[in-house]
């Protein structure tokens, strides 16, 4: 029966035999055995399905020794390595892939404990052992890092602090702009100064920046001069993503932030890309769905906690337990300890990605 996934394809039918990777959720690595080949050890990275994180690793790529022998050097592809330096023929800098991590392997290939004599067969297991790992993690081709900024929209303070302040911990600890816009400044019973000093010391905490879109707690106004004056706060903002409630949500401050982010993302020409998060599920959000992201927030738990408390006036030992209950809920779905789920907007665009911003890059 068809289930949607190619069928797997058997070492005999690829002609190799594979050495199964050591965890399951990392990209398989072939290491094939086959006769008139060279193994030439890679310094690569791999992103772990589960965590999102790039792991250095150590990948052994095939040559043929058939296919491709002694081409002229290029000096513009490798400048900082003499032709003479290769030691697998000692004539050309030939053998040795020409890729970003060439000139790291040419340097591992030269250290004293792995020399030998020019000309001597090299195998695969010679090659791996000579090389230490950390020599592969200081030698990976440091990726550029582009600073992203995400606004994560809330209907009151304390909102975007709950639903996701694990990831803006993240985020901003990865290097990247956060901004926590309000809808209001929650001037109930607490004075709106309350709720301003309790947000700032929030973010302050979060390494965040707040915003307010001067609304009024609990009398939150979806028409046509609040689509355009919120999409006019977006557009200012020019983010690369925005972060905002479910649409479903019991509070009407919080469904009607949700329908101004979505209304100026749509009239924005969907330019960044739109996740919704989740809140005090059953008190507010309701029939959140399946995430389509995780992030894992184990390593920030305290730092999520201690923002959510810096709302002291919004009865935190409520509240806290059980968005702590859903974080739990959604580790034990994403193999952690702790996580935070998001939806990903269908037609969102494609250059920002969750997963990978929180680890420190930006993908595309
Ligand atoms: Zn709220």
């Amino acid at each position: 029966m068809w289930h949607g996934r190619p069928r797997p394809v058997s070492n005999q039918e690829q002609g190799c035999v594979r050495k199964q990777p050591s965890s399951p959720h990392y990209t398989p690595v072939d290491l094939r055995v086959q006769r008139h080949r060279q193994w030439v050890p890679h310094f690569s990275r791999v992103l772990c399905a589960r965590s999102g994180d790039f792991r250095p690793v150590i990948l052994v790529r095939e040559r043929s020794t058939r296919r491709r022998t002694h081409p002229p050097p290029n000096p513009a592809r490798s400048p900082n390595i003499p032709a003479s330096e290769c030691q697998q023929c000692a004539k050309r800098s030939c053998h040795i892939q020409e890729d970003d991590a060439g000139a790291s392997l040419r340097y591992a290939l030269n250290s004293p404990s792995t020399e030998t004599e020019p000309g001597s067969p090299r195998n695969r297991r010679d090659l791996l052992k000579a090389i230490p790992l950390t020599a592969a993690a200081t030698a990976l081709p440091q990726t550029p890092q582009r600073r992203s900024k995400i606004v994560v929209t809330g209907g009151h303070p304390g909102d975007p602090e709950y639903a996701c302040g694990g990831t803006i911990a993240r985020l901003t600890s990865a290097g990247h702009d956060v901004v926590l816009l309000y809808l209001n400044n929650g001037e109930w019973e607490t004075p709106a100064a309350t709720r301003i000093a309790e947000a700032k010391k929030a973010c302050e905490i979060l390494k965040a920046r707040p915003l307010y879109a001067d609304q009024k707690n609990g009398h939150a106004i979806v028409d046509n001069d609040h689509y355009q004056s919120f999409q006019k706060l977006l557009a200012t903002e020019n983010p690369d993503a925005v972060i905002t409630h479910w649409p479903i949500d019991n509070h009407p401050d919080h469904r009607a932030i949700a329908n101004l982010t979505y209304e100026a993302w749509k009239q924005l020409k969907r330019r960044f890309a739109l996740y919704y998060f989740e809140v005090s599920d059953g008190e507010d959000t309701v029939q959140f769905p399946a995430p389509t992201h995780y992030v894992d927030i184990t390593p920030v738990a305290d730092t999520k906690k201690a923002a959510c408390y810096a709302h002291a006036s919004q009865t935190p030992d409520f509240y806290y337990p059980l968005q702590d209950t859903v974080a739990t809920f959604r580790g034990l779905q994403a193999g952690t300890k702790e996580a935070e789920g998001f939806i990903l907007q269908i037609d969102s665009p494609s250059e920002f990605d969750l997963s990978v911003a929180i680890s420190g890059g930006q993908a595309k």
